[in-house]
């Protein structure tokens, strides 16, 4: 069983950790997050409830830590409760580095929305209508410096629902940033994938249970 050390991730992350009573990564941690720390694409399928989130929020916030600056890293996912509940992950990890997230859903006052993005978050974690609604108006922030565009639950984010909405959001970002992909299931998501035009993305799936 591989520690957090020995995948890679820095000691300011541990304590964070234990504070919420994790010792070692799960598998889809181990595979990914080393693979997320060299540079690559990943796209990574495993079951609900396999930690899925820090999979890619420990990669993402380390790396945040080694070069600040503008809005770091984009998270879709495609409902308001899943937004909270990554944004929640990051925020108990993220502390201690002076973190600075937003969370971008609908139901929301759209004028306190852009306030918040303004000020330079250093995360936007948000559903894609409520993200395409601000970028289709006037709006004071840019994602063409992301460093990581993050599909969280990209198998529904990527069935077809979403489609317009990430029409408007994808050709806004930085081409240059790294491309992780979450599912649960391995759908027909990897056709679509192939538009998001992916670097030779490392595959993870996690093996069936027996
Ligand atoms: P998924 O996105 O794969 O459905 P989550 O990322 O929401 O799963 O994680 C599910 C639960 O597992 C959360 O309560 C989370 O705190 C917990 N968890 C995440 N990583 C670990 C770990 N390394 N050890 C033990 N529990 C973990
Ligand atoms: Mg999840």
């Amino acid at each position: 069983m591989k520690s957090f050390l020995e995948i890679g991730l820095k000691s300011w992350l541990f304590k964070p950790l234990e504070s919420i009573g994790l010792q070692d990564p799960t598998p889809v941690q181990k595979h990914c997050i080393p693979t997320i720390l060299s540079g690559k694409d990943v796209v990574a399928c495993a079951k609900t409830g396999s930690g899925k989130t820090l999979a890619f929020a420990l990669p993402i916030l380390q790396k945040l830590n080694e070069d600040p600056f503008g809005i770091f890293a984009l998270i879709l996912t495609p409902t308001r409760e899943l937004a909270y509940q990554i944004a929640d992950q990051f925020r108990i990890i993220g502390k201690s580095i002076g973190l600075k997230d937003c969370v971008i859903v609908g139901g929301m006052d759209m004028v306190t929305q852009s306030i918040e993005l303004s000020k330079h978050p250093h995360i936007v974690v948000a559903t894609p209508g409520r993200l395409a609604d601000h970028l289709e108006r006037e709006h004071d922030f840019t994602l063409k410096k992301i460093k990581f565009l993050v599909l969280d639950e990209a198998d529904r984010l990527l069935e077809g629902n979403f489609d317009e909405q990430l029409k408007t959001i994808f050709p806004v970002l930085s081409a240059e940033k790294q491309v992780l992909l979450f599912s649960a299931t391995m759908t027909d998501t990897l056709e679509k994938m192939r538009t998001l035009v992916m670097k030779k993305p490392f595959f993870y799936e996690a093996p069936a249970q027996v």
